[in-house]
């Protein structure tokens, strides 16, 4: 056994184990039953996150069908992340951070240059890496849906604005995931610079895949 912090608490044999560097795209299919461990090696690193059917890709996480059916806007340990067709398709098991984000959105080359201005048209973006990762399968834009943002922290006003506010997250935190089906997970490691969501510092994080 090993004394890896990263690693403690996770049952079963670690069958994938791997860096993902700061600002890249990921793509791995988990099997059902198998455990996803994301680690914010860093601290207050955005990951987002999509999801879809090993089966079928036209099934795919839908934030809608998630936040209605657990009549809440954070995701928590023991959120169950639904499908377009109602269907589990993964279950926060742990979180080491009190909840996660799914209104908030991907940034995207455009967002950025509206927000923040045109300078910013040439940065990387959540958009290209969830794109370029997807196309590695054959999917494309019609395949982008609303997405999971692990470690962010978008709080709700009570007038109901949205707030991208400095993380909740810190170094070596970490968010389980069990597979409820197999599926393919798609990430962007944020490589957003203009607002505090990584902490204007794009830095790894590393995906654990425990069978
Ligand atoms: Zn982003």
């Amino acid at each position: 056994m090993t004394d890896d912090p990263a690693l403690s608490g996770l049952s079963g044999t670690i069958v994938h184990d791997e860096i993902v560097p700061a600002r890249a795209p990921w793509l791995h299919h988990v099997r059902a039953g198998e455990t996803l461990r994301i680690v914010d090696v860093e601290g207050n690193q955005a990951v987002d996150f999509l999801i879809y059917a090993a089966a079928d890709d036209a099934e795919r996480y839908s934030a809608q069908d998630t936040v209605a059916a657990q009549g809440n806007l954070f995701l928590r340990k023991g959120t169950v992340l639904l499908s377009n067709e109602g269907n589990p398709m993964m279950t926060i098991t742990g979180s080491a951070v009190d909840y996660h984000d799914t209104i908030g959105g991907a940034c995207s080359c455009e967002s950025n240059t509206l927000r923040y201005g045109h300078h910013t048209k040439h940065q990387h973006a959540c958009v290209e890496n969830f794109l370029e990762a997807n196309h590695w399968e054959g999917r494309g834009k019609r395949d982008m849906v609303p997405n999971i943002n692990f470690f962010m922290n978008v709080p709700v006003m009570d007038d109901g604005t949205l707030g991208i506010v400095d993380g909740i997250s810190a170094p070596g935190l970490t968010v389980d995931l069990r597979a409820e089906m197999d599926v393919i997970v798609v990430v962007s490691n944020c490589p957003q610079i203009n607002n505090p969501c990584n902490a204007f510092n794009p830095t790894p994080v590393r995906m654990i895949v425990a069978a």
